[in-house]
């Protein structure tokens, strides 16, 4: 049984690392795909474990070997997800939770390619978004600058997802992102012709 791509968007600085890290602690069987960016890592980052930190001659050569499920320009910097690595995974039975942008989860929701749960992380509002993004201290000011004016487009794409998760409480986030996962594993899948075949149901 092929596992189930979890899509996974926020704006930055909306707690998703952080609340993405306590779901991976809690539920099992769930892998996390590590991306590759043409941005410079920040202090602590590690390449291979936070991202697959590449050149951006390297980034296009992939571009052009088909190499992404999705990729898109975010804050300046080129990300993209390997397609197979995550379908590595899910061939494996594993299911993957896909952290990238709107657009990103855009190209997949329009793609039909793979039958993703769709979330989107929100702060609790723009002020303490703001608050957030200075306090991590990582940013330059006009990187807050161009994140904050992202977030507000950001959030418009909302509508789009199944889940709306508003991260004011970190722990009580990580229980409705896990129990979003659980909800997911006990759906039916279905056969072509629409009849449920089985389920994902105590993974
Ligand atoms: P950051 O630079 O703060 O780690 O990430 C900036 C944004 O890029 C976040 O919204 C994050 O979700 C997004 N992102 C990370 N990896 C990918 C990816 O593989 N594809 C896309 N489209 N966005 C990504």
């Amino acid at each position: 049984m092929k596992g189930r791509l979890f899509v996974v968007s926020a704006p930055s600085g909306a707690g998703k690392t952080t609340l993405l890290k306590l779901v991976m602690r809690d539920v099992p069987k769930l892998s996390f795909s590590i991306s590759h960016t043409t941005r410079s890592p920040r202090p602590g980052e590690v390449d291979g474990v936070d991202y697959h930190f590449v050149t951006k001659s390297r980034f296009e050569k992939m571009i052009g070997q088909g190499a992404f499920l999705e990729y898109a320009r975010v804050h300046d910097n080129l990300y993209g997800t390997s397609s197979d690595a995550v379908e590595q995974q899910l061939s494996r039975g594993i299911d993957v939770i896909l952290d990238i942008d709107v657009q990103g989860a855009q190209i997949i929701r329009k793609s039909g390619q793979i039958d993703g749960a769709f979330v989107f992380i929100a702060p609790p509002g723009l002020g303490e978004l703001e608050k957030r993004l200075r306090g991590r201290g990582t940013e330059s000011e006009e990187a807050v600058k161009t994140r904050m004016a992202n977030a507000k487009q950001e959030l418009q794409a909302a509508k789009e997802y199944e889940y709306l998760l508003i991260n004011d409480d970190l722990e009580q986030a990580a229980r409705v992102l896990s129990s979003i996962v659980t909800a997911e594993r006990a759906r039916g899948h279905r056969s072509a012709s629409g009849e449920p075949i089985t389920s994902n149901y105590c993974k």
